[in-house]
């Protein structure tokens, strides 16, 4: 059997989604897409317009006439009607917001639409919340990155610290669990591993050692 050319990696904010699968589709010689910054984009943009992040309707219309692009300009960068907002996703705000924009399914609809598309040529890790049970269902390879509220709070933390940022662990430890909760339990695509997944745990597990698991699993794929 040929090596896995679409892989799904899901799991919570702050299990090292991104950077797991940035290192695996480089080591791959694959292109990397994380379909959080498509949700953060948006939600940027819904900011930036004084828009209601509950008026799911207003959400919907965005979502459909908001050109959001991922790689545009360069790998890992993120374009809003091509606009480089590259940095601004990772705001409070877009954090604060990000999940309820995320929970309407008119949006959702529009943004797995583009993702589905951007995957069909394969040699491909797509990262993110839904993506093995109902982005990429067929991925040949799905993986979920288990972690403990306390290791994603300690990371984050880190993060923050390391952007010269002021940080509190309580209040990010509060805000990550407010915003796991709504995605788990929104009805359109929670958070929720396929049945398929390998489960990693990543709290005994630095991101090189996930990613040699993982590649340990795509070479018996
Ligand atoms: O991965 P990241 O933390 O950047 O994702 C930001 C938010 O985008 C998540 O908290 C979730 O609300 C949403 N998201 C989603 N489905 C995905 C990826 C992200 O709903 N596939």
């Amino acid at each position: 059997m040929s090596k896995a050319s679409v892989i799904a990696i899901d799991g919570p904010a702050a299990s090292g989604k991104s950077t797991v699968s940035s290192m695996l589709a480089e080591r791959l010689g694959y292109r990397f897409v994380d379909t959080g910054q498509m949700y953060r984009a948006l939600t940027w943009e819904a900011i930036r317009r004084g828009m209601d992040v509950n008026d799911e309707k207003s959400l919907t219309e965005l979502a459909k006439v908001t050109g959001i692009e991922i790689g545009a300009n360069s790998a890992g960068c993120v374009t809003v009607n091509g606009r480089d907002i590259t940095t601004e996703i990772q705001t409070d705000a877009v954090d604060r917001n990000v999940s309820p924009v995320s929970k309407v399914p008119g949006v959702r609809k529009v943004l797995v639409e583009k993702q589905r598309a951007i995957a069909k040529g394969g040699r491909i890790v797509m990262a993110g919340r839904d993506i093995g049970t109902n982005v990429l269902p067929n991925a040949e390879l799905k993986v979920y990155l288990d972690v403990s509220l306390e290791e994603q709070a300690r990371r984050r933390h880190y993060d923050v610290i390391q952007r010269g940022e002021e940080a509190d662990y309580d209040t990010i430890l509060a805000e990550l669990k407010r915003r796991d909760e709504i995605d788990s339990k929104r009805a359109a695509n929670p958070l929720r591993p396929a049945e398929d997944a390998v489960h990693i745990d990543t709290d005994r597990l630095n991101a090189e050692g996930v990613v040699s698991e993982i590649l340990r699993i795509v070479e018996r794929t």
